[in-house]
C-alpha cells in the first residue's frame, strides 16, 4: 500500500463501558465535583436512581434551538452545575447544545447507537435549516455505556441505529482524513456490526453493538463530513425525514458509488457489500426506500443531481 500522511487527535473522554453502569453516575458526579446536575432524559428514564436538581424530557430530534431554550431555563432556574443525559442521540445532542451555552461538565449515557457522545459535532435547527458545527468544547467528558439500557431498543431503531453507526465508519475508511487508527475502527465496527445485528437476543451481541457505536462514534469524530453524511443531512432537512431511517436507506447506494467497495466486502465476510447491506437491511425489516420514509418524489433539479449515482448498479 501507497504510504499516506495523517494527523490524529484522540478524544479526551473517559469512558466507562458494562452492564448496569448506570448505577455508577453518582460516583462519576462526585468526580465532577457536582452535586446538582440537571437530568436530561425522557420519562422512560425518570426512575433512573441518578439524583438531580431537575429533569428536562423535552428532547427531540435534530436539536431545535427552541428546546434548547426551554431547557436552558429549567437549568438556570434550578442552579444546575452540570448535566447528565440518559437516551439516544437526540438527548445527547440537546446535551452538547446546553453545554455550548453553560460550559458545564456533561455526563452522557448513549440508549442508541448514534454516537454523538464522543463527537465534537453539535447540530441545531433554526427555523427549520440545519446547521452543523464543530465545537470540541461541547465534547462530553464522560461517557457512561449501560449495555442494559439498549436492551428495550426496538428492533426497527436497533437497525436503523446500527446501520448510522456503520455509516460513521464506511465514511471514516473513505476519507482523505483516514489514518491507522480510523482503519482499524472502522474494520472492527463493519465486521462486527452486519453479525451482531443477526441475533439480537443476547446481551453480549447488544454489547458487541454498543462497542461498535463508541468506536463508530470516534470514527465520525476523526474525519470530515463525507458525501454520505452531507447527502442524509440536505434530504433530512429538507424533507423532515427521521436521521437514522435515512442512513438505512441510503447507505447501500451511497456505498454503491465508491467505486470498490472490497474492503468492506471483506470485513463483512461477503463478495459484494453494497447488495449484502442491502439485503441484511431488508431481511432485518428495515427501511429500503425514502418514500416509505415519507419523501415525495424527488421534485428539484438538486435531488436529482443527488440522487443519480446513488442507486446501486
Ligand atoms: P433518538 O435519540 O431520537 O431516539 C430514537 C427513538 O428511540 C426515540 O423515540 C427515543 O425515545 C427512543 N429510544 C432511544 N433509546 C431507547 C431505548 N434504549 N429503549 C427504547 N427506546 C429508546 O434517535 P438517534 O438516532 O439516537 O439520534 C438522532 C439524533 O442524533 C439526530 O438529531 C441526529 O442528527 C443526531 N446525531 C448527531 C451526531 C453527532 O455527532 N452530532 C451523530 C449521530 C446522530
Amino acid at each position: 500500500r501507497i504510504m499516506r500522511s495523517f494527523a490524529w487527535s484522540g478524544s479526551p473522554a473517559r469512558i466507562v463501558f458494562g452492564a448496569g453502569t448506570l448505577a455508577q453516575v453518582p460516583e462519576e458526579l462526585a468526580r465532577l465535583g457536582s452535586t446538582r446536575p440537571l437530568l436530561l432524559a425522557s420519562d422512560r428514564w425518570a426512575d433512573c436512581g441518578v439524583p438531580a436538581a431537575a429533569r428536562f424530557g423535552g428532547a427531540t430530534m435534530h436539536t431545535p434551538v427552541e428546546v434548547t431554550e426551554q431547557a436552558l431555563a429549567v437549568f438556570r432556574e434550578h442552579g444546575a452545575d452540570s448535566i447528565v443525559a440518559i437516551g439516544g442521540g437526540s438527548t445527547t445532542g440537546l446535551s452538547k447544545a446546553l453545554a455550548a451555552h453553560t460550559a458545564a461538565p456533561q455526563i452522557v449515557v448513549p440508549t442508541t447507537y448514534a454516537g454523538s457522545e464522543v463527537t465534537p459535532v453539535l447540530g441545531e435547527t433554526r427555523d427549520g435549516v440545519k446547521t452543523t458545527r464543530r465545537l470540541p468544547e461541547v465534547l462530553p467528558g464522560t461517557v457512561v455505556y449501560d449495555v442494559e439500557l439498549t436492551r428495550s431498543l426496538p428492533v426497527a431503531t436497533t437497525v436503523t441505529s446500527a446501520v448510522n453507526a456503520l455509516a460513521h465508519a464506511i465514511e471514516a475508511l473513505y476519507s482523505p482524513q483516514a489514518s491507522p487508527m480510523t482503519d482499524a475502527m472502522a474494520l472492527h465496527v463493519i465486521g462486527t456490526i452486519p453479525r451482531a445485528l443477526r441475533d439480537l437476543s443476547t446481551v453480549d451481541s447488544r454489547a458487541e453493538l454498543l462497542e461498535a457505536a463508541w468506536l463508530a462514534g470516534n470514527c465520525l469524530a476523526s474525519v470530515s463530513t463525507g458525501r454520505h453524511h452531507k447527502l442524509c443531512h440536505e434530504l433530512g432537512g429538507r424533507y423532515r425525514l427521521p436521521h437514522s431511517e435515512t442512513h438505512t436507506v441510503l447507505l447501500p447506494h451511497s456505498l454503491a458509488a465508491h467505486g470498490s467497495t472490497d474492503t468492506v466486502a471483506r470485513a463483512m465476510g461477503v463478495t459484494d457489500a453494497p447488495g449484502a447491506l442491502y439485503d441484511l437491511i431488508s431481511e432485518l425489516g428495515g427501511p429500503t426506500s425514502l418514500r416509505e420514509l415519507g419523501m415525495p418524489e424527488p421534485q428539484d433539479e438538486f435531488l436529482h443531481r443527488a440522487w443519480r449515482g446513488q442507486r446501486p448498479g
